[in-house]
C-alpha cells in the first residue's frame, strides 16, 4: 500500500504516512513506548490523553506530547511534539507551533491559564508538519501572536507543507494553512527578551536544513526540537547526520542542564547520553555497511540497536531505511 506520494521525502508526512502506522504493531514496543512517555521530572500540572504539561521553573514549563495510545501504536496526536511556555513580564513565549490547530489552540488557552495572557509569540524550531501544523490555532480572529522561524524553516515550510495532501486513509488531518514568519530569526543567535527573562534563539542544523533551539540560561534549559530525542528513534528523513551528531555534542556538553527534546521525557543532559549512543550506533553499522557494499534496505533491515541503550521505540519501522539512506547520503 502506497497511497500517498512517497517521492516528497522532505514531508514528515512521508516518514510517518506511507503505509506503515497499521502495521507498526510495535508489539514489545508498544508496552515500553507507553511506559517510557510516562516518565515526568516534575509533577504535571496538566494531563490530557494527548499531552502533559511539567513545570521546570516559575514561568517555565515543558509540553511533553504522549502519542502511543492504549490499543496500539498510535495515540492521541493532537499535539504531537513537544515544546514548552516561557513568561516574562512583558511577553509569553511559546516553543513550537504542534501538530493540528486545535493543539495550538490548547496550548494558547494553557498559556493564558498559567500566566494569565495569551503568547505574544510562537517560535518554531524546524518546518516538519508536527512543529508548525498548529501555528493557525495560535489566531484569535484577526489577531495573533509573532511568527518566528528563520527563512529558510519559512520556505522550507511553504514548498515542502503546501504538497501536504493526505491520501485517503492518511492519519493525517486535512493540509493546515502554512503559516509564513512575520519575524524572521537571523543565523546565529538571536536574543528575545521577555521583560526580566532573557532567551536565546539558536540557528543550528542537523535534523533539518534548519534548526533553532531556544535556550535559557538561568536556570539552564534546551528546548531542542528535533535535534534531541528521548526514548524515541529519530527522525533522519530531512538529516545531514555529521551535522546532527555536532550539534548533539554541543548541546548535551553542559551536563545539568534540562533537556526539552522535541520528542520523548524530559531529562537532564547526563542522562540523555543515550541518545548520542543511538546516533554512534546508527553511524557505525551505516559506515560498515557503506563500506561492505550493501544496499541501504538490506543495511537497514539487519540493524538493531544494541540492548545497552535501553529502549528506543520506532514511530515507524522505515525510521530506520531513512537513517541508513541520510547516512548513505553523506558516505556518497
Ligand atoms: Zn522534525
Amino acid at each position: 500500500m502506497n497511497s500517498c506520494d512517497c517521492n516528497r521525502r522532505g514531508f514528515f508526512g512521508h516518514a510517518f504516512g506511507c503505509g506503515a502506522w497499521v502495521a507498526v504493531a510495535l508489539a514489545a514496543g508498544t508496552t515500553q513506548a507507553r511506559q517510557a512517555q510516562a516518565r515526568t521530572l516534575a509533577d504535571p500540572v496538566t494531563t490530557t490523553p494527548f499531552a502533559r504539561i511539567e513545570k521546570i521553573a516559575d514561568g517555565v514549563w515543558a509540553v511533553v506530547s504522549t502519542p502511543f495510545g492504549a490499543d496500539g501504536a498510535r495515540g492521541d496526536r493532537t499535539t504531537l511534539s513537544n515544546g514548552g511556555i516561557i513568561a516574562g513580564r512583558d511577553a509569553v513565549l511559546v516553543v513550537e507551533g504542534f501538530f493540528t490547530p486545535a493543539g495550538g489552540q490548547w496550548l494558547s488557552d494553557q498559556a493564558l491559564a498559567l500566566t494569565g495572557r495569551r503568547p505574544t509569540h510562537v517560535v518554531a524550531t524546524h518546518y516538519h508538519l508536527d512543529h508548525v501544523g498548529g501555528l493557525a490555532g495560535f489566531r484569535q480572529g484577526a489577531d495573533g501572536p509573532e511568527l518566528l522561524m528563520t527563512a529558510r524553516t519559512g520556505a522550507l515550510s511553504a514548498e515542502r507543507n503546501a504538497l501536504a495532501r493526505p491520501a485517503e486513509g492518511s492519519p493525517f488531518p486535512k493540509a493546515p494553512p502554512i503559516l509564513l514568519p512575520t519575524l524572521v530569526l537571523p543565523e546565529g543567535e538571536a536574543k528575545l527578551d521577555l521583560g526580566g527573562r532573557t532567551v536565546r534563539l539558536i540557528a543550528r542544523t542537523g535534523h533539518t536544513d534548519s534548526d533553532v533551539t531556544v535556550e535559557l540560561d538561568d536556570p539552564r534549559v534546551i528546548f531542542g526540537g528535533d535535534l534531541l530525542w528521548n526514548g524515541i528513534f529519530p527522525n533522519y528523513v530531512d538529516a545531514d547526520p555529521l551535522k546532527l551528531s555536532t550539534a548533539v555534542t554541543a548541546l548535551l556538553s553542559d551536563h545539568t542542564a534540562t533537556i526539552v527534546p522535541g520528542h520523548g521525557p524530559l531529562s537532564i543532559a547526563a542522562d540523555l547520553s543515550g541518545y548520542k549512543g543511538v546516533l554512534d550506533a546508527v553511524e557505525a553499522a551505516a559506515r560498515r555497511a557503506h563500506r561492505a557494499g550493501l544496499a541501504v534496505e538490506d543495511a537497514a533491515k539487519a540493524f538493531t540497536l544494541p540492548p545497552s541503550l535501553g529502549a528506543w521505540t520506532l514511530f515507524n519501522p522505515g525510521f530506520y531505511t531513512n537513517a541508513f539512506k541520510a547516512w548513505y547520503r553523506v558516505l556518497g
